[in-house]
């Protein structure tokens, strides 16, 4: 379809959201200030929200009825498949003893988690892709977290290739001449500025930028979720583990994926979230259903490492199924414990959010719910509108910036906002969800807030390597 077309589509879509945190939240404290409009304003707050639905759920039929689905499938399916087959190529040069190669290390920091740990492990896949080379792990028995290595889990990262050796060698960044490259500047984000390597997401490949920015909401989610979807292919026996937690916990569709994260993060990372608020977004999801007639028992997968949340959620919302195990939560976010069962049912978390759940609420803040919503999103043409995140918008671990364009000029109200001119960049801080965003606009470098709907995400590209023999 024109890319203007679905563009627009998706900005009428996310900005009906926009006017309604904007509106919801306003009348919210206006209901806090004026004692005596309560009723009228709580009234005005029902009309609203269901003006909300009617009109949400309209531009999301537009994407059934505007007869571009089956191209989008054939698009994503193209895409996806493409891009698999350039990193099995890279990955499985046909003669070890000569490919070219960048070394990479397992980060063994103590206060990176699981999921922290596998975003440093990607990003040196990404650099891997974007200039050709296989990448080797330097340091297999560095992988703490599951007794046998990554590979206990997860297919290796190549099946042709796995040794280091090589007959020039020379810390990142090297150049093309050299064989092996090694990446381990001490750990890239520690590393001097002119180390960082470019091809870090946000970043995407120039040669496929246009066609991931017509099919994707959000073109950096998708790109992600697609080298995940590569490290995360199961082992059969893992298959067969996540085949059985699917029958003993009853999975059925459709279903709303709730990961709250609790515990160790709540120290000094995030904020508490009560289940309350979580819960707000899931009753929201199963009204639009209902207004499309779909009329279904309304069932949670929730996947948190707090497992006193069962018992909350199956009292507090009897009419709610929810599917899930406590015993699966029990990973102890006590990082010393991430041994092995524990690490097993984490991926069995983030296997059920990213592959079995029709819509994510949870806090972009973790890892773990990032990686779920990533890989989410490779498994389908644009699940760039299927979630809620009570936190942070989605930003990738180590991501130089991600940056906000202005589309309309803004007068600021008050010392709290910002001028805007069109074209102008901001370095997004984040979304406040009630209209506004807050970040830095790199023109008057002031750090303050500015309207939510009056910019667009800007799309950062680089040359990366562009496989050109490599063809479906
Ligand atoms: P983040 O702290 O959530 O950003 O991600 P990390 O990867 O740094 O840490 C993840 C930690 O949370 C690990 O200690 C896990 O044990 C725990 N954890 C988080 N979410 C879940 C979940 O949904 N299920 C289980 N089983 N454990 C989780």
């Amino acid at each position: 379809p024109p890319e203007r077309y679905e563009v627009l589509r998706r900005r009428i879509y996310s900005n009906t959201k926009e006017i309604w945190y904007y509106v919801s939240s306003s009348l919210g404290s206006l209901a806090n200030e004026i004692e005596d409009l309560k009723q009228k304003i709580s009234h005005m707050k029902t009309m609203v929200d269901e003006h909300y639905r009617s009109l949400l759920r309209d531009v999301a039929k537009l994407a059934d009825v505007d007869g571009y689905s089956q191209w989008r499938w054939k698009e994503f399916d193209s895409l996806s498949r493409l891009v698999e087959k350039r990193l099995l190529h890279a990955q499985n040069p046909p003669d070890c003893s000569k490919a070219k190669k960048l070394l990479c290390n397992f980060v063994n920091k103590h206060s990176c988690g699981y999921g922290c740990r596998v975003h440093h492990f990607i990003k040196c896949l990404f650099v891997a892709y974007a200039t050709e080379r296989t990448m080797i792990i330097d340091n297999p028995k560095n992988w703490k977290f599951t007794s046998g290595g990554w590979e206990k889990l997860f297919l290796p990262l190549s099946d042709t290739c796995t040794s280091k050796d090589g007959d020039t060698v020379s810390l990142w960044p090297g150049d093309e001449s050299i064989q092996v490259i090694n990446y381990n500047v001490p750990t890239p984000e520690y590393a001097p500025k002119r180390l960082h390597p470019p091809y870090i997401p946000v970043v995407l490949p120039e040669d496929l930028a246009g066609r991931i920015k017509v099919l994707h909401g959000d073109p950096a989610v998708w790109w992600i979720g697609q080298f995940l979807k590569y490290i995360f292919r199961p082992q059969p026996s893992t298959t067969i583990l996540f085949n059985e937690f699917a029958k003993r916990a009853h999975f059925q569709k459709p279903i709303v994926g709730l990961h709250i994260r609790r515990t160790d993060k709540l120290i000094s990372e995030a904020s508490l979230h009560k289940l309350e608020e979580y819960m707000y977004h899931v009753e929201e999801y199963y009204k639009l259903k209902e207004l499309n007639g779909e009329y279904d028992t309304k069932r949670i997968y929730l996947a948190t490492d707090e497992p006193t949340l069962f018992d909350e959620a199956r009292q507090k919302y009897p009419e709610y199924d929810v599917i899930g195990d406590p015993e699966i939560s029990k990973t102890g976010s006590v990082r010393k414990r991430e041994l092995d069962d524990s690490i097993i049912n984490i991926n069995i978390d983030i296997y059920f959010l990213a592959y079995h759940c029709d819509y994510l609420v949870c806090t972009f803040s973790s890892n773990v719910c990032r990686l779920a919503y990533a890989i989410m999103n490779s498994l389908q043409p644009d699940a760039s509108a299927k979630f809620t995140s009570l936190d942070d918008t989605f930003y990738f671990s180590g991501q130089v910036h991600r940056l906000n364009v202005a589309l309309i000029t803004h007068k600021a109200d008050n010392p709290d906002e910002m001028d805007l001119e069109v074209g102008d960049e901001i370095e997004v801080a984040g979304n406040h969800w009630d209209g506004y965003s807050k970040g830095t606009n790199l023109r008057t470098k002031k750090t303050l807030l500015y309207p939510t709907f009056k910019v667009t995400t800007k799309i950062e590209v680089l040359p990366f390597a562009s496989y050109p023999n490599i063809t479906l």
